[in-house]
């Protein structure tokens, strides 16, 4: 079976839709990789939320969830994520310790609470566990890696840090690079060369050249310096994600036009889009 890859939210910072957001879709990042055998999803922006529905749908038991960095718009999901409420699902949640201090639990924890949210982390049915690793180690994901698949991790240019993964089976590679900023300097050397040789990635792109000039040093590149690093690294396919929010429609296919006219292997990321590795 090929490794499918679903994108259920592709915008950064805050869900905003309006009619002019329909084509790219207003949730925020989440990705599901499926395998025969596992369910992997990164981020719980909003875009988890129908992806949970689907996943009740299927009657999926088993699921990886993989969280970039703690910024709202990659967990605020999580609290609408269906499974999370059914007794006979397991959940095993992902992130990279931020400071000494911090953990997976601890981070989820502070942010699905009263006041904030009415049902706390332990009214959660799922039998949930909570694993912290250190960026750039190797994750063996809790559903079972099959022979022959890792799962790799790197930090990223981005405020508090974000993390990066680099999924890798026998007949493809996939990378999530959801939020960071080209550096020109030894971050950029690290995402190449974690970035390297891949079949697909989908890079934070959230401004153009234009605009990113009074955005500098928030944590995010604009199309062509991601399209630039993909070069480097030799990657086949790459998608603009984590699209700025108030981007409409019609800015969204000019910008996707114009990126494409220098990096005839990108397009933009739509909510809805599926892709394959050819990976048994
Ligand atoms: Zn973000
Ligand atoms: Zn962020």
């Amino acid at each position: 079976m090929a490794v499918e890859i679903s994108v259920w939210g592709a915008r950064g910072s805050i869900p905003y839709g309006t009619v002019d957001t329909s084509l790219f879709g207003s949730n925020t990042s989440c990705v599901s990789v499926k395998t025969a055998h596992q369910t992997i999803i990164f981020d719980a922006g909003t875009g988890i939320v129908g992806l949970g529905e689907a996943l009740r749908q299927a009657h999926v038991k088993n699921i990886d969830i993989v969280i970039s960095h703690p910024h709202l718009d990659h967990l605020i999901g999580l609290p609408f994520f269906s499974p999370l409420y059914e007794a006979d699902v397991t959940i095993h949640l992902w992130s990279a310790r931020r400071n000494a201090l911090s953990d997976t639990k601890s981070m989820i924890s502070e942010f699905i609470r009263e006041p904030y949210f009415p049902i706390g982390i332990d009214q959660w049915a799922a039998k949930v566990s909570f694993h912290t690793f250190e960026d750039g180690q190797e994750l063996g994901l809790a559903a079972g890696m099959s022979s022959g698949m890792t799962m790799s991790t790197c930090r990223l240019n981005h405020p508090g840090g974000c993390t990066g993964y680099r999924f890798e089976c026998e007949d493809g590679v996939f990378c999530y690079l959801p939020d960071f900023e080209r550096d020109d300097g030894s971050f950029d050397a690290a995402t190449i060369e974690f970035l390297n040789g891949c079949d697909l990635a989908l890079v934070d792109a959230t401004y153009t050249p234009e605009d990113y000039e009074e955005h500098r040093g928030y944590g995010h590149n604009h199309w062509r310096a991601a399209g630039e690093l993909c070069a480097k690294a030799d990657v086949k396919a790459w998608k603009l994600f984590h699209h700025a929010h108030l981007r409409t429609d019609a800015e969204l296919l000019a910008i996707e036009r114009l990126a494409q006219s220098e990096f005839p292997n990108c397009a933009a990321s739509r909510e809805g889009d599926i892709y394959h590795l050819g990976c048994s």
